[in-house]
């Protein structure tokens, strides 16, 4: 019997509702459940793909080619479960559905209204996953906040959801914010209280408060809170600030908010959860001294932008005994004049993936530099692609080279729009997405690196590729085209052999990282940034 557990937050946004809905799904398949968690996002658009990173951050790619919420990300990293196009559903989603079915004409002769039928989708988009898949837990995350217009219709359906299935198979979990006034040395309660009130105006009880703050509550707090919002005491849990996420899940089962969830729902908790490799991971992550100092070259300065490449960085940074420290150097900034100075005293240089003109300049400065010092560098997507167009420029003497992205006109087209992608004029799912083989080449950096495994499936997300007419030329100056689809022949990796580590993937390794399992792209690049030699 599938349980279904509903997340929601109040109060502000930002408190990290991702994180929580990992951790307890870390939690409860510790105990040797089988779950998964999906996100319902209030907002129109169909997917996030079309969003500026700038609006909410990074947009995470499942493995059968959905964008998503970056918080997918965080769901398949704590847990390693795969999340699917099933996992990630918008406003624009649902509607989209709705309408194509009253053009169907499948309600003929009804007025179609936000209730039923909007929320009856939402209803049943709830539930598919477990239709589809065996499962004992849907962990399903509302984004926004609760208050907010267009996030009504959701809570509603878990209303509507939690009475159909009754008490033992719908649980709600409300997480908030408690404010520390500094002027009066006091945590605030009340923005809790009015959240839930709120949320019981539509008709929801929250079963399981988690209170986000940055100091200690006491128990008179949160006896105050449970008297308020009729929770049980030992249903409101602290989520108080933790040097690192991966700690949020060891915090959570201290105070118990698995066994509770367990309990609400009719289940006996039995013993504590089973997760010593994880804690192993942490205590590793702990006692690392060396720091590796990474530059993420790229444009978008904001911390979640490429969230699943530093996550992927500090995962493989804990496997070598190393903390890693991403520091972002914006390319619109990075000139040739500056370039020695930008990067002096890394270890690494990641160059990040991206659209668009701005900032293109200073990442081919970078990828030059990288190559000519022999700083190891790894190129993800608009890198790789970068790689390769400073190769051409200053190494096969083509100074026009360039991505017809950039340029449309350039006679040295080393980067092309692929052909599948010339008839296509829509923007919103039509990239290049997901998982697609890629066969390497045996004796290759990269061959090594996935420790002889080919063809590996990795997930992609982009309209344009290496031009293969060029690829005699890069071959022979010594840049490797190592990785190609099988079928199109697209080239998906190059590598420069005679260098410590220059890597480019069209492919994005970050999605596919796990704490527990680091992508094996990212373990040898932090090796050898380390300073541990070649492979
Ligand atoms: N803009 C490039 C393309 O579409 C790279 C995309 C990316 O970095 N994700 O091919």
């Amino acid at each position: 019997m599938v349980r279904y557990i509903f997340i929601t937050g109040g109060v502000v946004s930002s408190l990290g509702k991702g994180i929580i809905s990992s951790s307890l799904g870390k939690l409860l398949q510790s105990r040797g459940y089988k779950i998964t968690i999906q996100k319902f996002d209030p907002y129109i658009n169909i997917d996030p793909g079309t969003l500026n990173p700038y609006e909410h951050g990074e947009c995470y790619v499942t493995a059968d080619g959905q964008e998503t919420d970056l918080d997918l990300g965080h769901y398949e990293r704590f847990t390693g479960i795969r999340t699917t196009r099933d996992n990630s559903v918008t406003t624009g989603r649902i509607y989209r559905s709705v309408i194509e079915r009253e053009r169907r004409g499948d309600y003929l002769g009804k007025t179609v209204q936000v209730v039923p039928h909007i929320t009856d989708e939402i209803k049943r988009r709830v539930q598919l996953k477990a239709s589809l898949e065996d499962l004992d837990f849907v962990i399903t995350e509302i984004g926004g906040t609760i208050g907010d217009i267009e996030s009504q219709p959701f809570l509603e359906s878990i209303r509507q959801l939690r009475w159909e299935l009754g008490s033992s198979r719908a649980l709600n979990i409300h997480l908030t914010y408690v404010p520390y006034i500094a002027a009066a040395g006091e945590l605030k309660t009340k923005p809790t209280q009015t959240s839930v009130k709120q949320l019981q105006g539509l008709g929801i009880q929250p079963d399981v408060l988690v209170l986000r703050t940055e100091h200690t509550l006491g128990d008179d707090l949160r006896r105050k809170i449970a008297h308020f919002c009729n929770v049980d005491v030992d249903a409101v849990i602290q989520s108080q600030d933790l040097p690192s996420i991966y700690e949020v899940p060891v915090n959570m089962e201290r105070q118990g908010l698995d066994a509770i969830c367990l309990k609400k729902l009719g289940i006996d908790p039995g013993p504590a959860p089973d997760f010593g490799e994880w804690l192993r991971f942490l205590e590793r992550r702990k006692s690392a001294t060396r720091v590796l100092r990474i530059a993420l070259v790229g444009k978008y300065d904001l911390q979640d932008a490429y969230k699943s490449i530093t996550e992927s960085l500090a995962h493989a940074g804990t496997f070598h005994d190393c903390k890693v420290d991403s520091v972002f150097v914006n390319s619109e900034e990075i000139g040739r004049e500056n370039v020695g100075r930008k990067l002096e005293g890394m270890d690494g240089i990641v160059i990040c993936p991206g659209f668009g003109n701005r900032g293109v300049e200073g990442k081919i400065v970078a990828a030059e530099y990288a190559r000519v010092h022999d700083v190891p560098a790894f190129g993800i997507c608009l890198g790789m692609q970068m790689m390769v167009i400073e190769f051409a420029r200053n190494v096969l003497g083509y100074p026009d080279a360039d991505s017809v992205e950039m340029n449309s006109s350039t006679s040295h087209n080393v980067i092309d729009l692929m052909e599948e992608q010339k008839s296509v004029t829509m923007k919103g799912g039509t990239m290049r997405l997901g998982e697609y083989g890629c066969d390497l080449v045996p004796g290759s950096r990269v061959f090594e690196a996935y420790g002889g495994e080919s063809p590996i499936r990795e997930r992609h997300r982009h309209r344009y590729e290496f031009n293969n007419r060029f690829a005699g030329e890069f071959e022979e100056h010594g840049m490797r085209l190592v990785g190609r689809n099988p079928e199109s022949s697209l080239v998906e990796i190059v590598e420069i052999p005679s260098l410590r580590w220059y890597v480019g993937t069209q492919f994005h390794p970050e999605y596919s990282s796990t704490v527990l399992r680091p992508h094996p792209l990212f373990m040898d690049f932090i090796r050898v940034c380390r300073g541990d030699g070649n492979a």
